[in-house]
This record gives structure tokens, sequence and C-alpha cells, in this order.
């Protein structure tokens, strides 16, 4: 039996002439959190529609849990929960009667709507706010009922999309605590623009940019890209610069408007105790010498505006 619960293939969107997302490929597990990270108008939202069924691909397709998407999207729908970049929700319904409705679309039968709406409560925190007036409730505990909808059915795939948006700092944590925890029992796709979200929450991330994949792996992968086989070293004598290039491993050096020199090395062959032992031999003043390690920012601003002035 497959544990795959999500297989895209190729998918394509084309608006008008214009393609917004082209030939995107990946599989999902049973049990990830795949962070699905890029800028504004990347193609996230476009990506997220096709996945869920709402917007039928130009090219491709979609399986969950191996039933096709196109060819029977209502089973395919059914092992989804979405909560779109902006909830369904209906203000004028409380909570309670909300998820009944939800209950209800998702095909939960009759008899087990009340224990699937106190199961979805009690996972989100909403058992507190049952006969609350949505439109009562804060941005924060109206994003956990746009969860709560989509866990109520206990699909196999829940896809999120920018659920942190526009909410404070503490409702943010609390969501994608949330987040995290479903990744227990569901394969879960986090939409984001923001990168320490899919830090946090996510075992998995893929970058797109453009409407093109960029980056698929590990977020352990994409940490490694910060190690630039670099090093920053401050001397007193900063005209040492010849000497350095005699070191075993020194490829180049670069001195910096702040008066730290950037050494680059060969990978695996970093200089670190070499320069060392040089520096105290010849008295050039070491005070300084640390990895230069680029922010997991940089690494994404470089995988996303590579050729953005072109
Ligand atoms: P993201 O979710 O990453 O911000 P979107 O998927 O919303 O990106 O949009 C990707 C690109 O497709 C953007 O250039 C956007 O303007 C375009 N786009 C999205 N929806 C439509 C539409 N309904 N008609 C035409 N263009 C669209």
């Amino acid at each position: 039996m497959t544990t795959l619960t999500v297989e895209a293939n190729n998918l394509t969107r084309i608006y008008g002439g214009r393609e917004a997302v082209g030939d995107v490929s990946f599989t999902l597990s049973k049990g990830e959190v795949l962070g699905f990270l890029g800028p504004n108008g990347a193609g996230k939202s476009t990506t997220m529609k096709m996945l869920t069924g709402n917007l039928a691909p130009s090219k491709g397709s979609v399986k969950i849990c191996g039933v096709d998407m196109i060819e029977h999207p209502k089973e395919a729908k059914a092992l989804i929960g979405y909560l779109p970049e902006t909830p369904p929700l209906y203000r004028e319904f409380t909570v309670d009667e909300y998820l009944s409705v939800a209950a209800r679309l998702h095909g939960v039968s009759g008899k087990h709507i009340k224990a699937a709406v106190q199961r979805a409560k009690e996972r989100c925190g909403l058992t507190e706010m049952s006969k609350r007036l949505i439109e009562n409730l804060s941005k924060g505990y109206q994003q956990r009922v746009g969860i709560a909808q989509a866990i109520i059915h206990n699909p196999m795939v829940v896809i999120l999309d920018e659920p942190t948006v526009g909410l404070d700092p503490i409702q943010i944590r609390d969501i994608r605590a949330l987040i995290k925890e479903l990744g227990g029992e569901h394969s879960v796709i986090l939409s984001t623009h923001i990168l320490p979200e899919v830090e946090m929450v996510c075992d998995h991330v893929q970058i797109i940019d453009k409407g093109k994949l960029v980056f698929n792996g590990s977020i352990d992968v994409l940490k490694q890209q910060r190690h630039g086989n670099k090093l920053l070293v401050g001397f007193n004598n900063l005209s040492i610069k010849e000497d350095l290039l005699k070191v075993a491993g020194v490829e180049t050096v670069e001195l910096l408007d702040n008066g730290l020199l950037r050494i680059s090395y060969k990978p695996g062959q970093a200089p670190t105790e070499a320069i060392i032992q040089a520096a105290v031999k010849k008295g050039w003043g070491l005070h300084q010498i640390n990895p230069d390690q680029t922010s997991l920012e940089d690494v994404f601003v470089q995988l996303t505006y590579q050729d953005t002035a072109a």
C-alpha cells in the first residue's frame, strides 16, 4: 500500500497566455509537514487550488492517496481538508452551528456529526467558544475555526494557505503549534511566504518562484546552504593578503568595508587552524575568526530573486 498522500505531476496553470505555475511535481508522505514557500505572486495559491480540486490544471495531474483528482474528484476531495487564504466562514453562525454545517458538507454522517464537531473543537482549542458567534471572535480564533472545518472529517491531507497572515504574535505562535500537532496524524501542506514559519513547523520545504519549484528538500538541506565555505577574519595587520593566499586551503581573500577579511576555501578544507597557527607565528594580530554564515533569509532571496532584474 502506498504511503504517498499527495502526488503532483507537472502541475501547470496558464492564465491568459501567462504561465502562473509551470511543471510543479512533488510527493508528500503520511505524517509529513511540507512548507510551500514563495514570495507573493509566486504561484502558491494557484498550486493549492489545483491540489484541492478547486481549479483545473491546464496540464498535469494530482493524486490524493492514489485517487486521481480529475477522474474521481469527489473521492479525492473527501480525503482533503482545505483552509483557503480567505477562510470560508459564515460570520453570523455560532462555532457549533458552523462546524456542524462544515461536517455535513464534508460528508460526515448524521450520527457522527456531534462527535466530529467536539473533536475538532478540542484539537483547535475552541471548546470554550462553542456558542459564540463567529463574527465576535478574534482573528486568531476565527482562524482556528477555519482550521477546525478543514480537519472536521479527519482527512488524510490538510492544506493550509497562509494561515497566520494578519494574526498577532501570540495567535501566530498558537496556530503554528496547532499545525505542528496536526502533522502527527495528517499530511499537512502549509503555504506561506514566511520563512521562519517553515523553519519552525515543517520537516520538508519546497520553494516556488515565478511558478517554478526552485528548491525541494529538507529544512536541514536548506540550512546547509548557509555554510558558504567562507570565514570572516579580523587582523590588526591588514597587509597580509598575499601571505594568507599561501595558507593551505585558502582560495580567495577579500577586504570588507568593516576592515574584516572574507576568506573562501575549498569545500571540506576549512583552513581555520592553519590561519591561526600562521597568525601566531608571524604576529598578524588575529582578533577574530568565524564562519561567514549567510542567513536563511539570504538563501531564500538568492533562490528566489536571482533574475528579478531581467
Ligand atoms: P501566491 O499565492 O504565491 O501569492 P498566486 O498563485 O496567487 O501567487 O498567483 C500567481 C500568479 O498568477 C500571479 O502573477 C497572479 O497575478 C496570477 N493570477 C492568480 N490568479 C489569477 C487569475 N484568476 N487570473 C489571472 N491571473 C491570476
